[in-house]
């Protein structure tokens, strides 16, 4: 970078470069005002601070965390808190503070079909407000200061640091970490230029109808496919006798707009005996992990949403706790060393386990969701062979990393190939009535 001008970066997601300003420098010997200023104080956000007060108690005195939310916030989200999720908390030293429902299994269903698996660890499902919320206090309590009501509006690289911009200061540090979400004002900085399909979520919380028995299991149900989602819709308990409800599809060629994909949701959880009120969904988009997408620059990083979830589940609590922790660990490095490009950081994302878990779901999102009809070759795959759902049972209870198994997947693909007629059969047999199911 010459030292006439700069790269300035901003909210409007464009890069330019400009004559510097006059004293918006940090000046060689001057302390920025942090270390690190973090945007977004989900679980993104407080990992990284709490990965960074393990590491050093002084650093966690010298980082800001600013969100533009006041807490408890709204966040919609299915809330099951995956084994590597407990992994993550454990890693970071993070006790479950909160009410959650511990779910022993999970119900993959499809029309007629359903297969139920036994969780090895059970699934804390939780609310994430006030998840989200006892991750702030606890932030604070390891030293973080945590500012709500104060979002990041702009960034720009100056000598030796990052100048961020609030509504209502502007601020020195050396690294900005982007935590803020999947409309994370350092993504959009960061992804100029390239264009993306988002995920899309729906969620809402229901009262258990009257009369049932308490449901105990997550459920996973894919049959909402047949009408064009490229995704699973699911119903998960929650504290209260109350029912986490909603679906994702993915950003595939079959297009569907939001009335759309909430009556999916609404003739789907029908199935379930459900009533899906008139208002109340909440819809939100995310973006799936692309191991060539930036995920940093020069003295800032991003996590979370907005670095990608997984594609094909569109679980993000655990990826982003496991996020936090190799962008602490990165931090610490850069500002141990004094180099703080982050020119490894993506390389370091995808090594971690969370980047191969990640790679992987990419993969079999693609497989799975991309076109019109690929599903009823790969869906039968999910549903029908006993192994692949042992496995994504153990992953999602913790006690494997998917990516270790890669072998029994392929052998499972394979074994696919061959059972595909019989398995098509009988996926179209467990199809609802009214869907004519073509074969494979
Ligand atoms: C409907 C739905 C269901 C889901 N279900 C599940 C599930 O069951 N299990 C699972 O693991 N994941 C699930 N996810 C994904 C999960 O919710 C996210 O991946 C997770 O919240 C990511 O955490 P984060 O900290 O990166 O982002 P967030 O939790 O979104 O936190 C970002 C924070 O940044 C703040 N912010 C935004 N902009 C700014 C700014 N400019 N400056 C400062 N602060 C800012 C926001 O107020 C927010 O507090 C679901 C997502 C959706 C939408």
């Amino acid at each position: 970078m010459s030292p006439a001008t700069r790269c300035r970066w901003g909210g409007s997601g464009r890069w330019s470069t400009s004559a510097r300003p006059p004293g918006s420098d940090i000046p060689p010997g001057v302390r920025p005002d942090y270390e690190v200023v973090v945007a977004g104080a989900g679980p993104a956000g407080c990992g990284v601070a709490l990965r960074l007060a393990q590491i050093d108690p002084r650093l966690a005195e010298r980082t800001l965390v600013l969100d533009r939310a006041t807490f408890p916030r709204a966040k919609p989200c299915g809330g099951g808190l995956t084994g590597h999720a407990e992994d993550a908390m454990r890693a970071l030293d993070i006790p479950l503070e909160v009410d959650a429902w511990p779910a022993p299994g999970a119900v993959v269903r499809f029309g007629e079909f359903e297969r139920r698996v036994v969780l090895a660890r059970p699934v804390r499902v939780v609310r994430r407000e006030e998840f989200d919320h006892s991750l702030v206090r606890l932030a604070r309590r390891r030293g973080v200061d945590v500012v709500e009501g104060e979002g990041v509006v702009a960034f720009e690289r100056v000598a030796d640091g990052v100048r961020v911009r609030t509504r209502r200061r502007t601020l020195t540090c050396r690294v900005l970490v982007g935590a803020d979400g999947a409309a994370s004002v350092v993504r959009k900085t960061l992804h100029a230029g390239r264009r993306q399909r988002p995920h899309r979520l729906f969620k809402l919380e229901l009262p258990a109808p009257p009369g049932r028995p308490p449901a105990a299991d997550m459920v996973y149900d894919f049959t909402p496919m047949v009408h064009g989602l490229r995704g699973y819709l699911w119903v998960f308990p929650v504290p209260g006798n109350r029912l986490n409800v909603g679906l994702m599809h993915y950003p595939s060629r079959v297009n569907r707009g939001g009335g759309d994909l909430v009556s999916l949701l609404r003739d789907g959880l029908a199935e379930h005996g459900l009533a899906l009120p008139d208002r109340g969904v909440r819809g939100w988009p995310a973006w799936g992990y692309h191991p060539r997408a930036p995920v940093s620059a020069p003295g800032v990083v991003t996590v979370g949403d907005a670095a990608g979830i997984d594609a094909l589940t569109g679980e993000g609590i655990a990826v982003a706790l496991e996020h936090a922790i190799v962008a602490g660990d990165a931090i610490a490095d850069a500002l141990r060393t004094g180099d703080r490009s982050f020119a490894d950081y993506r390389r370091r994302l995808r090594r971690a386990v969370v980047g191969r878990e990640l790679a992987l779901d990419r993969w079999l999102a693609w497989l799975l969701y991309r076109g019109r009809g690929a599903w009823r070759r790969w869906l039968p795959l999910v549903l029908f062979d006993p192994e692949v759902i042992e496995l994504y049972a153990a992953r999602v209870s913790g006690t494997a990393v998917l990516a270790d198994h890669k072998l029994r997947l392929y052998r499972a693909l394979a074994r696919h190939v061959v059972k595909l007629p019989g398995r098509a059969r009988a996926l179209r047999a467990a199809a609802p009535p009214a869907a004519l199911l073509p074969a494979a």
